[in-house]
C-alpha cells in the first residue's frame, strides 16, 4: 500500500508560479534573483499557514540553481537542485526558533555561516518564529545579520512583526503575505481534490476554507479531516456536519420569515437549531455575520466584498434585494446587543427568542421607522396553532435582566414552553463532548474527546475511560469546563463527571493447585471437605 501523505506536505508547492495567493509578493521576489538585487536578509510576515516557509524553500532552491529557467524558476533537474529536491542540500539550514530560542542554538548557526557552500552559490538560513528568539540569542544574532559572509542570505519569518526589535527589522527586507481568500483556497483544494480522484461540491470547499481562516496549511488539513469521513465525494451537507458548521440555508431561511413576519416558524426554526446541539451565542454571531452579508450586497459593487463563492453570492444578493438598509440595520443592532447581553442572561434562550422576535416585528412598520417604534406596537405573538405544538407546562423564567426595552413586554405574555430535546441520553451525551471538544487547541485532548464515548452511570453523572494515568491527570484539568458545558447544552442542574482508569494487565495463569488454593479461600467448606473425605490435594 502506498504511505499516506497529508495533503499540505503532498502539495507543498515547489515553485513561485505554484505557491497559491501571493502573487505580487512572488514576482517582487522573482525579479529580485532575476536581476541579481539579492539582499542578505529577508523578513517574511504573516499569519500561519500562508506559505512563508514554502517561499523561503523555493527561494533558496532557485537562488542556487544551476541553470534557472528563463522566467526565474529552479530548473529541477541539476545537482542542486536534486538535492533540494531530496532534503540532503547543505545549503539550507533551518532553524525553528519556537522550540530552538536559546542562546546556544543561535552560535550554532553562526558557526555554520563560517563554511563557505560547497555546491551552489548560496548559504540560505531560515529562522521560523524569529520573534521567539531569547534577547541573549537576538544579541548574538545582530552582529552576523548586519554582516554575513557574501554567500549568506538569511530568511527570518514571524506570525508576529511587532514584537521584533527596530534593530532587526532595519536590517531586513520586508515582505507581507496575505491572508488566502476563500476564492483561492476553494480554487486550490479544487485541484487537490481532482489530484486525489475526490468529487467536492464547491460549497463544502467554502465551508472548510472559511474554517481554515485565511491559512492553507489549516484548510488542507481540514481538507483531509473531511475528505477521509466523507469516503471520495465531499457534499455541504456531510462537510458541515462533520465540521459542525450550522447550515446557512437555516440564516437565508430565517430571514424569509423574519420579512414575512412568521413568528411561529422563526421560534420553531431556532428551537431545530438549538437541538442540532448548536450554542445560542454562535447562533446569533453568524446570524449578525448573514445580515452584514446582506448589507453588503444591497449594491453589486460592494457585492464583491463578500468572501466567499459565487452561487452563495448570488443568494445574497437575491436576498438582499428584498431588504430595507434600515432593517439590516436595525436587526444588526438587536443581534449585537444580545450578542452583547447573552453572557450575563440567565435565560439565554429566552433572550434569543425575544431577539428573533424582535427581528421580526422590525418588518411590520414600514421600513424608514423600523426599530424605533415603542415596544407597545408589538402584534400577538404567537397563532392558536403554534400554541398547540407547544408543551403546555410552566412559562418560561424571565430574565431579570431583559436584554431590551422590547422584551420586557413581550416577556410579560405567558409565553409557550418549546419542547426541549436536550435530555442526558448516550446521544445527546456524546455529541455535547464532541461539541465541548471542538473548543479545544487542536491536540491530543481535543482528539481524545471528540472520540470519546462516555458511559452514563446515573441520572447526573457519566464516565469518560482512559488507558493509562497520563492520560487521566491531563483529562482531569479539563474536568470542569468539560461538566459547565455539557450541563449548558443539556441543560442540566446537577452533573458528575468521572474518569476511570481501566489498564490493560495480562490475566496471570493459575495452575491447578493455586485455583484450588484461591477456592479455597473463598469458600472454607472445601477445607473441611478435604478433612473429612481425607482427600489428597
Ligand atoms: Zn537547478
Amino acid at each position: 500500500m502506498e504511505g499516506y501523505m497529508v495533503s499540505a506536505r503532498k502539495y507543498r508547492p515547489m515553485t513561485f508560479d505554484t505557491v497559491v495567493g501571493q502573487g505580487a509578493l512572488t514576482t517582487t521576489l522573482k525579479k529580485s534573483i532575476q536581476t541579481g538585487h539579492l539582499a542578505h536578509a529577508y523578513l517574511f510576515c504573516g499569519p500561519r499557514g500562508v506559505g512563508k516557509t514554502t517561499c523561503a524553500r523555493i527561494f533558496a532552491k532557485i537562488i542556487n540553481c544551476m541553470s534557472p529557467t528563463a522566467d526565474g524558476e529552479a530548473c529541477g533537474v541539476c545537482e542542486s537542485c536534486m538535492a533540494f529536491n531530496e532534503q540532503r542540500s547543505l545549503n539550507i539550514y533551518e532553524l525553528d526558533a519556537a522550540s530552538n530560542n536559546g542562546v546556544e542554538e543561535i552560535k550554532k548557526l553562526i558557526e555554520q555561516t563560517r563554511i563557505p557552500p560547497q555546491v551552489g552559490k548560496y548559504k540560505v538560513f531560515i529562522i521560523d518564529e524569529v520573534h521567539m528568539l531569547s534577547n541573549q540569542a537576538f544579541n548574538a544574532f545582530l552582529k552576523t545579520l548586519e554582516e554575513p559572509p557574501h554567500y549568506v542570505v538569511f530568511i527570518l519569518a514571524t506570525t508576529e512583526k511587532h514584537k521584533l526589535l527596530p534593530t532587526i527589522l532595519s536590517r531586513c527586507q520586508i515582505y507581507d503575505f496575505n491572508r488566502m481568500t476563500v476564492k483561492d483556497t476553494v480554487a486550490h483544494l479544487q485541484q487537490v481534490a481532482e489530484k486525489e480522484g475526490i468529487t467536492a461540491e464547491p460549497e463544502a470547499l467554502a465551508v472548510i476554507a472559511e474554517k481554515a481562516d485565511g491559512g492553507m496549511r489549516d484548510a488542507l488539513s481540514i481538507f483531509d479531516q473531511v475528505a477521509a469521513y466523507c469516503d471520495g465525494n465531499i457534499t455541504y451537507k456531510q462537510t458541515i456536519a462533520n465540521l459542525n458548521v450550522l447550515d446557512y440555508d437555516y440564516y437565508f431561511k430565517l430571514v424569509d420569515y423574519f420579512l414575512e413576519q412568521k413568528i411561529p416558524d422563526i421560534i420553531a426554526t431556532y428551537n431545530e437549531i438549538v437541538n442540532k446541539g448548536f450554542e445560542g451565542s454562535h447562533f446569533i454571531a453568524g446570524l449578525n455575520a448573514h445580515l452584514r452579508n446582506l448589507l453588503m450586497c444591497r449594491d453589486q459593487k460592494t457585492t464583491q466584498l463578500l468572501d466567499t463563492n459565487d452561487d452563495v453570492r448570488q443568494r445574497y444578493y437575491e436576498q438582499a434585494q428584498k431588504c430595507k438598509p434600515q432593517f439590516l440595520y436595525s436587526a444588526i443592532r438587536k443581534c449585537t446587543d444580545c450578542d452583547i447581553n447573552y453572557k450575563l442572561s440567565q435565560n439565554k434562550r429566552l433572550l434569543v427568542e425575544i431577539t428573533l422576535i424582535e427581528v421580526a416585528q422590525l418588518t411590520q412598520d414600514d421600513g424608514v421607522s423600523a426599530g424605533r417604534r415603542p415596544a407597545k406596537r408589538l402584534k400577538p405573538l404567537f397563532n392558536r396553532a403554534a400554541v398547540k405544538t407547544s408543551v403546555a407546562a410552566a412559562p418560561a423564567v424571565v430574565s431579570a435582566k431583559p436584554a431590551a426595552a422590547g422584551a420586557t413586554v413581550a416577556a410579560q405574555q405567558p409565553q409557550p414552553v418549546i419542547n426541549v430535546e436536550a435530555k442526558f441520553d448516550q446521544e445527546n451525551l456524546t455529541r455535547a463532548i464532541k461539541l465541548y471538544s471542538q473548543t479545544l487547541p487542536q491536540g491530543g485532548m481535543r482528539v481524545h474527546l471528540f472520540n470519546c464515548v462516555p458511559n452514563i452511570v446515573g441520572d447526573h453523572a457519566f464516565e469518560i475511560t482512559v488507558d493509562n494515568p497520563a492520560i487521566e491527570a491531563q483529562l482531569r484539568q479539563y474536568v470542569p469546563p468539560l461538566t459547565k458545558y455539557v450541563k449548558n447544552i443539556l441543560k442540566m442542574q446537577a452533573l458528575d463527571v468521572k474518569i476511570k482508569v481501566v489498564s490493560f494487565t495480562p490475566k496471570t495463569v493459575l495452575t491447578k493447585a493455586q485455583l484450588y488454593a484461591k477456592m479455597k479461600e473463598k469458600n472454607p467448606a472445601l477445607a473441611i471437605l478435604e478433612k473429612e473425605m481425607q482427600l489428597h490435594v
